[in-house]
């Protein structure tokens, strides 16, 4: 039966709102197929405004995979604005996709992409706009399997009463496998129902059901264990890992955004995976090993998309771009071939010690210098030893007096506030480096107008982490010690009106911080928070901390445990974590190991260019580093007349 577009009752509450074209959908490059020509459909969501969600990676590479497979039909959807949320609510309009306006309910997966958690409260409100339960025990064979992605999934459990499944881990094979298992499921003529359904996708060992493992609690609040309550569970799920990039060149036909959107820009990832070893990085963690795209694949990836967008900028994505080994190569080439079109390069992510002078010249021979940005995270020496940022200061000066010379004027630095161990001594040395790039900026330029800006934010210990055990600084702290250092930079007579400073205080952190190693009893505050009007928690203008500190007041207490004791309180070795049963391959003696070595300031090197260390990701995961020199080239010719000989 074909679902009916809901657009003809959305379209007459349009003109009320604010961006309506966010809502309309018919992106080039978008997809609309037949609802009756394909048996398993899914309703793709980054729970965030369009402008956000829409160059989210990751959804469309998935929006583009699922498509690609023949009986398959996958359509975005984005988080609607409270001025659209409450005329749907008053005209009984559900949550819809944008791409043919159907109702999210209709589908058969709804899939979630969590890239922060700050995202929870979003996704109840579209799954109360679609009119799906909340609460996953509540849904019948009516509602879709609600899932889970993105690097908020690696650990589901302050959301597991929401969702019915999550994934961890690359999404290009898992969404292919979950889509035969519920086609398999339909074509049998559903046996068992939703139940025998989210059963055989928890058996497959790759997708996490939270409602087949029961978690038992010790009577001071920890977790005593988690264990499956259904045979054939898994006790531990997978993540999933894409070994061959080159293979997965997506997104092949990249959307162009209706409205305007966070980057306007085309991406290709040229690697994934970090193995620096940054111990604050989950991200770094959780995405071993690197996994690197060959020079040849980007160049073709890059070619692609320009003829398919018409965009004018090329941002080569990865955790640290200039690590990819081709990058000097990649850049020459891709700056060569686009010259005559003007074609902008970026880099978004480059640390100090890969930054070299051609590699930015490359970027930035087509036309836009704009200004250069690096992360030390730490400001004192002793603090980036024990987060394994091995940058120096003096890398550092080396690096922005050759980027003044060649005549940027621009250095953004960014560092966290509240890392393991930090004093305030640690913080304001920031402000002494900031100064020192300026001095420098002046020396090798003899101009005064150079400009450094500093960007703080505070440290969220994040799951799967050697930091997952540390103590997060407590709010009024991180907030005191920011304010030292903004009134050392301030109070610099010389430099410090050429300091920008932008910090964050330390409150949406916190709950970040709540909601990143929370377990399932931090679901009844995610419910609390929606329920009294929660919305967009990512958006500073949305947050509202004293609504999660009142739902912390009202829920947390049933269980004897507090908002501190989620985030400001140290873990010790014993302790079960409430992401343990989901293998990220990280071994946890080794990150445990790792955490000792933070304390004890020692640093570990990157297991690209040194042996192995046993994080125990590749044993685990059968996965390998994969990594050039390849020798090949960007793009090889090609032989445009058939007849001629062939050539390369
Ligand atoms: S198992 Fe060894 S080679 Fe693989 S990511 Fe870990 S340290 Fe690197």
């Amino acid at each position: 039966m074909p679902v009916e577009s809901v657009f003809p009752r959305l379209e007459a509450l349009l003109p009320h709102v604010q961006k309506p074209i966010q809502y309309v959908g018919g992106e080039l490059n978008s997809t609309v197929k037949e609802w009756d020509t394909t048996d398993v459909r899914w309703a793709l969501m980054y729970p965030d405004a369009y402008e956000v969600g829409l160059p989210n990676q990751g959804v469309m590479i998935l929006y583009e995979v699922l498509n690609e497979r023949e009986g398959v039909l996958a359509e975005r959807t984005y988080s609607v604005w409270p001025d659209l949320e409450a005329l749907m609510r008053e005209h009984k309009v559900p949550q819809f996709t944008v791409d043919a306006h159907r109702p999210v309910r209709a589908f058969d997966v709804f899939g979630l992409s969590f890239s922060t958690e700050l995202g929870y409260t979003n996704m109840l409100t579209a799954l109360d706009l679609a009119g799906i339960p909340l609460a996953a025990a509540d849904r019948t064979e009516d509602d879709p399997v609600v899932l889970a992605g993105g690097h908020a999934a690696f650990n589901p459990e302050p959301i597991a009463d929401f969702i019915d499944a999550a994934v961890i881990g690359d999404g290009e094979q898992a969404v292919l496998e979950i889509t035969d298992v519920i086609r398999a499921w339909k074509t049998e003529g559903r046996p068992g129902g939703r139940d025998e359904l989210l059963l055989r996708l928890a058996r497959t060992g790759g997708v996490y059901v939270p409602r087949f493992y029961d978690v038992e609690y010790l009577p001071d609040g920890r977790i005593a264990r988690v264990v499956p309550n259904r045979s054939g569970v898994p006790w531990r799920v997978s993540k999933h890992t894409v070994m061959d990039l080159d293979e997965w060149p997506y997104p092949k036909q990249p959307l162009v955004p209706l409205a305007e959107t966070v980057h306007e820009r085309m991406s290709v990832e040229i690697f994934r995976g970090c193995t620096r070893g940054c111990r604050f990085c989950q991200a770094g963690m959780i995405t071993r090993p690197v996994r690197e795209r060959s020079i040849t694949g980007i160049g073709e990836m890059v070619e692609a998309g320009l003829k398919a967008t018409g965009f004018e900028e090329v941002g080569l994505l990865s955790l640290s771009s200039a690590d990819h080994t081709e990058i000097a190569d990649v850049a020459k080439g891709l700056a060569d071939r686009y010259e005559d079109d003007k074609i902008g390069l970026s880099l978004p992510s480059t640390r100090v010690d890969a930054f070299n002078i051609d590699l930015a010249n490359e970027l930035t021979r087509n036309g836009r210098r704009s200004g250069l940005t690096f992360a030390p995270e730490g400001g004192s020496e002793r603090i980036r030893k024990v987060i394994n940022k091995m940058v120096s200061e003096e890398d550092l000066i080396r690096t922005v007096a050759t980027a003044y010379g060649n005549g940027w004027r621009q250095v953004k630095l960014y560092f966290m506030c509240g890392l393991p161990t930090e004093t305030d001594e640690d913080v304001l040395q920031i402000a002494d480096m900031a100064k020192r790039v300026i001095q420098k900026g002046r020396e090798v330029t003899g101009q005064n107008d150079i400009r450094c800006t500093v960007s703080i934010g505070g440290f969220v210990p994040k799951p799967h982490t050697p930091f997952q055990w540390s103590p997060q600084l407590g709010v009024e702290e991180t907030d005191a010690r920011l304010e030292k250092l903004r009134d050392a930079i301030r109070g610099d007579k010389k430099y410090g009106r050429n300091i920008g400073f932008r910090y964050h205080d330390g409150k949406p952190g916190i709950i970040e911080g709540l909601l990143s190693r929370g377990d399932r009893r931090v679901g009844a505050v995610i419910r609390a928070v929606y329920e009294d009007g929660g919305r967009f928690d990512g958006w500073r203008e949305h947050f509202s901390y004293d609504r999660w500190m009142r739902a912390c007041e009202a829920a947390l207490p049933a269980f004897d445990v507090d908002l501190a004791w989620f985030t400001t309180r140290e873990r010790t070795i014993e302790e079960v974590l409430p992401w343990d049963h989901l293998d990220s391959g990280l071994d946890k003696d080794w990150l445990w190991d790792d955490w000792q070595d933070a304390l004890d300031e020692t640093e570990v090197e990157d297991c690209r260019w040194t042996p192995c260390f046993d994080c125990g990701v590749c044993p685990q995961m059968d996965t390998a580093i994969q990594i050039g020199p390849t020798g090949k080239k960007l793009l090889p010719l090609t032989v445009v007349n058939a007849g001629a000989s062939a050539g390369s």
